[in-house]
């Protein structure tokens, strides 16, 4: 099931423009077709650059990226092309990344066109479709993006990234800047488009509640490296790092035998300049003497599960 995988392995990615820039450093990453996986780590962990890699966004300075099997770098353009349309990329802010001056009609039904997915006889309907598909009335096809609150806003952008028919989305805080309420109806949402169109997804959040009820699988980034992954019900019913469970004490719930954990505390260290040994020890409760040497590698401590600390050698 390794088919639609997309691979990084040993990449450094750089910001982009005037960002931060942030080092990812030997992160691999595979994503097998129809999984979800969600990407959790605060800000500046490089979570966001991975991703941008990962939906060839942005080109990994060193490493690879396969998609299919087949090297991003060494595609044809025409291949190229046929990725560019199947990895689509979902962000946190639709305000910005729809042209305030087209109407919906042509922010939807633009990029189907120019691929020729679609004639321009047909690209009303198909547009009323789509917007049908992620819950929106078809008419607003006539409407312009300032028109719509944020969630619609939002949908908005899914039937755009929806009508290049893709096969991965890479969302990026996609529900980070909604209400509590919005939120959890546009991840209900792409739940149910998980099922209709069979699509694979790397869904990348701050906050670990936000990929619970959505994740196969959870990867943990602390300053450009992971540091757990394993299947979420693992993750949410024993944390293995540190980390992570700092992560899960910050998760509200309803059940109060998963408060064991104390919030995570402390600045979040520079990642150009990360701190010697393991990258989390001044925060960590549990840092010991060789954390501040010795950086701990990702090491299987069960089966499909990874982890990278010390305290997992008994040390
Ligand atoms: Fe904490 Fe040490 Fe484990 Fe790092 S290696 S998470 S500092 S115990
Ligand atoms: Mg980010």
């Amino acid at each position: 099931p390794l088919d639609a995988a997309a691979k990084i392995a040993n990449l450094f990615g750089a910001g982009l423009r005037d960002e931060i820039v942030h080092a990812v450093d030997d992160v691999s990453l595979t994503i097998a077709d129809g999984e979800v996986v969600g990407l959790v780590g605060e800000s500046g962990c490089g979570k966001s650059t991975l991703g941008r890699v990962v939906a060839g966004v942005h080109p990994a300075t060193k490493g690879e990226v396969l998609f299919r099997g087949r090297e991003l770098s060494t595609q044809s353009s025409a291949e190229a092309r046929d990725t560019a349309l199947k990895v689509q990329m979902i962000f946190q802010d639709p305000m910005s990344s729809l042209n305030p001056r087209l109407r919906v009609q042509d922010i939807v039904g633009e990029a189907p066109k120019v691929h020729g997915l679609v004639d321009a006889k047909g690209s009303e309907e198909y547009v009323a479709e789509m917007l049908i598909r992620v819950g929106l009335d078809p008419t607003y096809a006539r409407r312009y993006p300032h028109q719509f609150s944020g969630g619609q806003r939002q949908r908005i952008g899914i039937a755009r990234a929806l009508a290049v028919n893709p096969d991965f989305l890479v969302c990026d805080e996609s529900v980070a800047a909604l209400d509590v309420s919005i939120q959890a109806q546009v991840l209900n949402l792409f739940m149910r488009l998980r099922e209709e169109f069979h699509l694979t997804y790397l869904f990348i959040s701050h906050d670990l509640g936000v990929v619970e009820h959505l994740s196969d699988r959870v990867v943990i980034m602390y300053l450009g490296r992971v540091v757990e992954t394993a299947k979420t019900e693992d993750i949410f019913e024993s944390a293995n790092h540190p980390y992570t469970q700092a992560l899960l004490a910050e998760v509200p719930r309803l059940d109060t035998r998963k408060r064991k954990f104390v919030p995570v505390k402390g600045e979040i260290p520079s990642p150009l300049n990360p701190p010697p040994g393991c990258h989390f020890h001044p925060r960590c409760p549990h840092a010991h003497e060789r954390c501040r040497m010795e950086q701990p590698l990702l090491k299987e401590i069960a089966p499909g599960r990874f982890s990278a600390c010390h305290l997992n050698d008994g040390a």
